[in-house]
């Protein structure tokens, strides 16, 4: 069963593949850290985690690589502007960004480098291109790439048709500029008084790598030379990953992603979801609102990757409802999400759910199929269709559980006496469920407590727990 995508270089559905017939080996652009992600790059990493579940869920194994921008101009200013090392404010924000990832049920990446951690690789990378003519140093000891001499430059932009041409280097260029310019863009940033302490030796002096060699640099050491996917939001198709192409097919000579996959932005009243508008939002703002991580995740997934998505808090409240209403099916038969390593690959009767995932990912098809085959279930299960039919439920159990993990929810059945859970209390109880499994005994007591003082009693069972209200 293949999952086929849309591809930004052909412009056409084409089957993911995996060249080395092991693994489908992807790199995904990861963030910058210099403050909490906001919910609209969440958009992009929550749909890309899916890819990765579509392939894993349908039998195929995956490397996965997401890098961390841990050095451009952002992480400087700021890091000066709070007056501490760059490496301790990187590290603060990395440690908040996998916080956010864990509670956005995100699979951890097989590879996660930094930019900080790889100076070496990408000074080599542009030594070669310098070697082969394809980059010049320039008198303040900046080095720059050449983009007259990629002449396939713009191939995956259609710069052409976008009618942007290159121009002359602007050698004061931020990160930010060179998003929006053809011209010939840096590779290696001479030091200047205002980066501070935050600089490294090469053989052109003292300086710090530009944005887009790191990204060629790591995949490639990763992956290798030519690798199967790689993937970002829709703003970085140019000038990032256009160049991307321009530096490492300039010293390699192949390929260098055979497939590109980018995800179309989260939008807040038609405008696109980022810092620069303040109109974002994060996992902790809307914790604080009591919306939870999971229906975030949920609301992400009601659009297709390749429109825009329109947020906004009645699609929250949305949420809620359709996941309470998951819980509900799970307390039909006493589903209990899996505790197995790995994640099921049998969908059984929820096939339909599968089929419109390998089709272009389409996550909205999939999630009205689901609640159409959970409704024809649970008519089932009040006929008493079921009963004595032990092989029958467990092919519902397991075809629920692949669809659960095709889509990274976690549901556990809603409470019994016919009281619906609360979603923010079940979401507790999992974290605590969480917690145990990682031995976390401490946090698990806080979360029992923090339960027990809204009035639910968890018990556990071999493979879940189950909730009750607590009695006085
Ligand atoms: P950054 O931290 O800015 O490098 O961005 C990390 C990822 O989030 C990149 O793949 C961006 O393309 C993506 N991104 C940024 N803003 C949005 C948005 N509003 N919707 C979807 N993806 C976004
Ligand atoms: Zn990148």
């Amino acid at each position: 069963m293949a999952l086929n995508l849309y591809d930004t270089m052909t412009r056409e559905v084409r089957e993911v593949f995996s060249m080395d017939g092991s693994s489908v080996r992807f790199y995904a652009c990861g963030p910058t850290v210099y403050g909490p992600a906001h919910i609209g790059n969440f958009r992009t990493f929550v749909i890309q985690d899916v890819f990765r579940r579509v392939l894993e869920t349908s039998g195929q194994k995956t490397f996965h690589v997401r890098n961390l921008t841990d050095v451009d101009d952002k992480t400087i200013r700021q890091s000066q502007e709070e007056g501490v090392k760059l490496e301790d404010f990187t590290d603060k924000w990395t440690a908040r960004f996998r916080k956010d990832c864990d509670l956005l049920n995100l699979l951890t990446p097989h590879a996660e480098p930094s930019a900080v951690g790889h100076i070496p690789e990408q000074i080599s990378l542009i030594e070669r291109l310098i070697e082969g003519g394809k980059a010049y140093r320039a008198n303040d000891g900046s080095v720059y790439f050449k983009v007259d001499a990629f002449p396939e430059y713009g191939r995956l932009s259609r710069l052409a048709d976008r009618e942007i041409t290159t121009s002359e280097t602007d050698r004061e260029s931020s990160d930010e500029y060179e998003r929006d310019t053809a011209a010939d863009f840096a590779l290696w940033k001479a030091r200047r008084p205002e980066d501070g302490e935050n600089f490294w030796e090469s053989p052109w002096g003292q300086g710090r790598p530009g944005w887009h060699i790191e990204c060629s640099a790591m995949s490639m050491k990763y992956l290798g030379e030519s690798f199967d996917l790689h993937s970002g939001g829709v703003d970085l198709i140019f000038p990032h990953h256009e160049n991307e192409i321009a530096q490492s097919e300039s010293v390699t000579g192949k390929i260098f992603a055979r497939h590109w996959f980018h995800i179309a932005h989260l939008m807040v009243e038609g405008r696109k979801m980022s810092k620069s508008l303040s109109n974002l939002h994060t996992l902790e703002e809307l914790d604080q609102k009591e919306y939870l991580a999971q229906e975030v995740r949920y609301v992400l997934l009601t659009g297709s990757y390749r429109q825009p998505l329109n947020f906004t808090f009645d699609s929250m409240k949305a949420a809620r409802k359709a996941l309470s209403k998951l819980g509900d099916f799970a307390a039909k038969f006493d589903f209990h999400p899996s505790s197995q390593d790995g994640l099921e690959t049998e969908f059984g009767p929820f096939y339909p759910v599968q089929e419109a995932l390998l089709s272009d990912l389409n996550t909205p098809e999939a999630l009205g199929r689901c609640f159409r085959l959970v409704r024809e279930l649970s008519e089932g299960f009040e006929r008493g269709e079921y009963e004595g039919r032990d092989k029958a439920l467990e092919e519902v159990r397991r075809g629920f559980q692949a669809t659960c993990d095709a889509l990274g929810l976690v549901i556990a059945p809603s409470g019994n006496d016919n009281e619906e859970v609360p979603a923010e209390i079940r979401e507790l109880a999992q974290r605590r469920w969480d917690a145990k499994q990682e031995k976390d005994w401490e946090s698990a007591d806080r979360f029992r407590d923090e339960l027990l003082a809204q009035g639910w009693e968890v018990k556990d069972g071999k493979d879940g727990f189950e909730l009750t209200r607590a009695t006085a």
